[in-house]
């Protein structure tokens, strides 16, 4: 299996076995390590000191999942989110941030209560879901980030 990982450095889009990513490999056009980048296909976990590089900078489209661990629609929505991760690989990029860890993004973009989803295209927020919203629904909103 492959995973696909877009360059930090040029945006170019990575095939990476999934068996070889503990060999640190580099984007095949620019050169730049791409250990950690985030991987479209899975959902990567998010600290607020990454924010700005991994989703504001993001050449792809991007789904963030504000929870918090012991919130339980948080863990109720969590496998729903993995799997538009996987089903939408190549085209978004998913990730999670713990609220009650990371409190800088979430005061930021005035996060209210989790789960709590913000939709993301060239780097600026377009558009939000609040609760545990049906898959359907979260798909609807990631086709309109999709060309
Ligand atoms: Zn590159």
């Amino acid at each position: 299996m492959n995973m696909l990982i877009v360059c930090p450095g040029c945006g170019a889009k990575n095939r990476i076995p999934t068996d070889k990513k503990h060999l640190t490999p580099k984007c095949g056009k620019c050169g730049v390590s791409l250990a950690n980048a985030p991987v479209s296909g899975i959902v990567n976990p998010l600290t607020d000191g990454e924010f700005q590089s991994q989703v504001e900078q993001s050449s792809l489209p991007v789904l963030v999942d504000f929870y918090s661990p012991t919130c339980g629609p948080c863990r109720m929505i969590a496998p729903v989110i993995a799997t538009l991760a996987e089903t939408y690989a190549g085209r978004l990029l998913v990730f999670k941030i713990d609220t009650s860890s990371q409190q800088m993004s979430a005061s930021r973009f005035q996060i209210r209560g989790v789960p709590t989803l913000l939709f993301f295209k060239n780097g600026a927020m377009v558009d939000q879901l609040v609760g545990a919203a049906p898959q359907a629904d979260i798909e609807r909103r990631i086709n309109n980030l999709l060309d």
